[in-house]
């Protein structure tokens, strides 16, 4: 049994809770990760260092001065594994990175913040913890700019940045940092699909896109709102230490990709304690931390 209240949240340990208690249970309160997948860090994290390189420097110089230093943080942080992951390799990266820097030679806004880490009372008394990518003005207005990787990008995507609540609370945070006038987020989008590398499929396909998404002062407040009635019951869970599989009614366990724990639901309760000991690490999930 938890033997403490939690008190500070993430977006990801609210949007895990939601998922499905029992996963909440088995990242978040006992830090379990599948052997298999312990790769140092993510096609989509390395990626994401190496567009925090590429933006230093435009905020530096008004230009990406060193491409090839944000190609090589890139490759330094990920290590691709072809037999595996036949998508995610060090080639195609670094075609994302290059072309990236091409596509958005000019920015339209100034830069203000790379990577703003905050950690901010909610109005519950809890903390909302995270890192905000960007924050940009844009002729007077203030933006909250994060990145993300897919492997399906089209104009729907933006239907996703709108009812995010996970940018939501972005701008919720940048508001509390000071940017009274942050007014929304605008998601920017980079492909990972093997396509892009060949010039015949090239075309068909859209490789970055960038979407935007104002926020109003009362969605901010219904979000918050929300986020205190999430909180309230993850502690009733906690006190109870009850956490039911809910994604076997919801149908979430094999929702985008399979669930990381479905080799321990599968089993029987009674041998679930043996599936966890051979398959599993002890990894303890850090809110302070952002890199799954
Ligand atoms: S496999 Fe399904 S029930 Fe089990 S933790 Fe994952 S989402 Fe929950």
């Amino acid at each position: 049994m938890s033997s403490t209240i939690k008190k500070d949240f993430d977006f990801t340990a609210m949007n895990t809770f939601r998922i499905c208690r029992q996963r909440y249970d088995y990242r978040i309160n006992r830090g379990l990760v599948p052997k298999r997948d312990e790769l140092p860090l993510t096609f989509g994290g390395a990626i994401h260092k190496a567009l925090d390189e590429l933006w230093k420097q435009y905020r530096e110089h008004g230009k990406y001065t060193d491409v090839q230093k944000a190609v090589d943080i890139f490759k330094g942080n990920y290590t691709e594994d072809t037999k595996r992951d036949d998508k995610r390799t060090h080639r195609l990266g670094e075609w994302m990175i290059t072309n990236y820097a091409m596509t958005y030679a000019h920015q339209p806004f100034k830069i203000l913040k790379v990577e703003q880490a905050f950690e901010i009372p909610l109005p519950n008394g809890n903390n909302f913890i995270g890192r905000i990518d960007k924050i940009v003005d844009w002729d007077g207005a203030i933006w909250v700019i994060d990145h993300k990787t897919t492997s399906e990008l089209g104009p729907s995507y933006g239907r996703s940045v709108e009812l995010s609540g996970q940018f939501t609370g972005y701008v919720w945070a940048a508001r509390q940092l000071g940017y009274k006038n942050c007014v929304g987020v605008i998601a920017d989008v980079l492909l990972v699909a093997k396509g892009v590398l060949e010039s015949s499929s090239r075309a068909r396909l859209t490789p970055f896109a960038r979407f935007d998404a104002y926020r109003t002062d009362s969605q901010i407040e219904e979000w918050s709102r929300n986020c205190g009635l999430a909180q309230d019951e993850i502690s009733k869970c906690e006190s109870a230490n009850t956490w039911p599989m809910d994604g076997l009614l919801s149908g979430l366990c094999t929702y985008y990709s399979e669930c990381p724990y479905a080799r321990i639901c599968l089993e029987s309760p009674e041998v679930r304690h043996k599936i966890i000991k051979s398959d599993y690490n002890v990894s303890h999930w850090d809110p302070r931390d952002k890199q799954e």
